[in-house]
């Protein structure tokens, strides 16, 4: 996609847990090659949101556009395959297997059903394919000395690193990712944001959700609050800092 043109289109999006609406009629844009964070309490909604978008819950109402297409109700799959990737809130991987075999099993995964016992029938082409893919995202973020380590001897910073470049397999226009800085040392997070700021320059969009107010403010080009499942105000990080709203409802000032 073009830079700045229109990629994702979240229009009144809505999820109920019984009686308790988690996302309430949320609204928000993302263009191509920008950087938004998505802030708020805990329980404001945020990861729920992320799973509406990425297809991993159905939604309640509303709708989600990507690149102009309708995708609400697709198999999170399918919305993997058109280019929305993520990682989730807690790291997920296989701490027995090294860095390489994790990204590529992860790129696996997100083509297919998701059974292990797929992947022991693989074809050699299709096995090298996804080590070669595997390899050339660790390279892209700066980890390729790492790809024979145990994923498990990481430290959290590079665990994190190594679920970037598993969301970045099939070449993603759109990263969401959940809370990516967190527990992370000072240096980690600056090394983070290094990433993410080079994966912008390469035209890549990222939804983040993060609770350090410091990375998300010197990193995002705009902002969307929320808080108790609906939005409360997006801006850029300047806006959202001087809204009285937020410092009142948030940021507790
Ligand atoms: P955040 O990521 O902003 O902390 P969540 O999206 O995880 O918030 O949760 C929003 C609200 O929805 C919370 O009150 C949470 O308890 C509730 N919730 C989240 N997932 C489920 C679920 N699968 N079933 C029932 N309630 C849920
Ligand atoms: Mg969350």
């Amino acid at each position: 996609p073009q830079a700045g043109e229109p990629l994702l289109q979240v229009e009144r999006l809505r999820k109920q847990f019984g009686g308790l609406v988690a996302v309430n009629d949320v609204s928000f844009g993302i263009r191509a090659g920008e950087i938004i964070g998505l802030i708020g309490p805990n329980g404001a909604g945020k990861s729920t949101t992320f799973n509406l978008i990425t297809g991993v819950l159905p939604a309640s109402g509303g709708s989600v556009h990507f690149r102009g297409e309708d995708v609400s109700g697709l198999p999170s799959r399918e919305i993997a395959r058109r280019g929305v990737s993520r990682t989730f809130q807690h790291v997920k991987m296989m701490a027995e297997m090294t860095v390489l075999e994790n990204v590529a099993l992860g790129a696996y995964l997100r083509g297919h059903s998701g059974t292990l016992r797929a992947l022991l029938r693989l074809d050699r082409a299709e096995e090298a394919r996804l080590f070669r893919e595997a390899e050339l995202q660790l390279r892209r973020i700066g980890m390729a000395e790492q790809a024979h380590e145990l994923a498990g001897n990481l430290a959290l910073g590079p665990q994190r690193l190594m679920e970037i470049a598993r969301a970045l397999c099939s070449d993603p226009a759109l990263l969401l990712l959940d809370e990516p800085a967190a527990g992370l040392r000072h240096k980690e997070k600056q090394a983070l944001a290094e990433v993410l700021r080079q994966l912008q320059r390469e035209g890549l969009s990222v939804l983040l959700v993060e609770h350090d107010m410091e990375f998300v403010m010197g990193l995002t080009d705009r902002l969307v609050v929320m808080e108790f499942g609906t939005k409360l105000i997006e801006g850029t990080p300047a806006e959202v800092q001087a809204s009285p709203e937020v410092r009142a409802a948030y940021l507790g000032t």
